[in-house]
């Protein structure tokens, strides 16, 4: 038995990125401009992030953080695409191109704009909504509600047991039957309210392919800007409790579930920039050791 993979080296602070919300400086030219238009990012024909001189002068900017020390700002261009430039192109393509930083940060602008055009107005009493000072958050004017952009938190987990004698462990892979059905991916799912992460491995664990896990260890995490706004995902391992218990999938959101010896993956494996690629590298890796 190994120890458990180590989490993603880039666990500490993202490096060069910080979310914020300060609108107490206006934005500079130079500043870096996200424009969001439906599920896509605008960005430069290179793919290199626009700048605030890019946009028309009397865009609205809302603030996002900063990257490497410049502040970086997003917009809503759902209603005005025409004649600006650049190209629309969604987080995925993004982030597979640049460093992580970049694709955090863009991330982030999908999330908070996303927010924004869906939190306009306050669901108690119906007035609009107004921006929080200082934070992502708005407040009602009329009966104070406050109102924070909230966070959904998934949780994924790799599970391995060990192979047959002389053979490398094996690790669960399953298919979905939405979304890249061709990929090898790890037992994955949102968490519930009430739920610790823990918990919320077991029961997704116990519900996708009916096996109970044990050894649960934190991995490490990463905001995902695929499955919706503000989705940050957990990573765990755990090995199978029963070592000769086979998956047994739903088959309404899994088609197929099976064990892979670690030293024959399949070539259908998550992106290389999301967790799921890192947490299934990291065990292939502490499996070696
Ligand atoms: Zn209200």
């Amino acid at each position: 038995m190994t120890d458990p993979p180590s989490g993603p080296t880039s666990a500490g602070p993202p490096g060069g990125f910080l979310p914020g919300a300060d609108r107490s400086r206006l934005p500079d030219p130079g500043d870096l401009a996200l424009p969001v238009t439906g599920a896509k990012l605008l960005t430069g024909a290179d793919g290199q992030l626009l700048r605030v001189a890019d946009l028309p002068a009397d865009t609205d900017w809302v603030p996002l953080g900063t990257l490497d020390g410049v502040p970086a700002w997003g917009t809503d261009l759902t209603t005005a695409v025409d004649g600006l430039p650049g190209r629309a192109r969604g987080w995925a393509s993004l982030a597979a191109e640049v460093p992580e930083p970049h694709a955090t940060l863009a991330g982030r602008a999908l999330a908070v704009l996303t927010w924004r055009r869906t939190h306009r107005w306050c669901g108690a009493c119906r007035a609009e909504l107004t921006d929080q000072p200082g934070e992502t958050a708005r407040r009602c004017p009329d009966c104070g509600l406050y109102v924070p952009m909230q966070l959904s938190a998934a949780v994924l987990v790799a599970i391995t047991r060990p192979g047959p004698p002389g053979h490398a462990d094996e690790l669960l892979l399953v298919r979905h039957a939405t979304g890249p059905t061709g990929l090898w991916a790890l037992v994955a799912g949102f968490v519930e309210a009430g739920e610790t992460l823990e918990a919320a491995v077991h029961r997704e664990v116990g519900e996708e392919v009916g096996l109970p896990v044990e050894r649960l260890a934190y991995f490490g995490s990463q905001p995902w800007a695929i499955s919706g706004p503000g989705v940050l995902l957990a990573g765990f391992t755990a090995r199978a409790a029963d070592p000769r218990a086979e998956p047994v999938v739903d088959g309404r959101e899994l088609t197929s579930a099976r064990w892979f010896g670690l030293d024959a993956l399949p070539a259908q494996l998550p992106p290389a920039y999301s967790i799921s690629r890192w947490l299934i590298d990291a065990t292939v890796t502490a499996a070696r050791r």
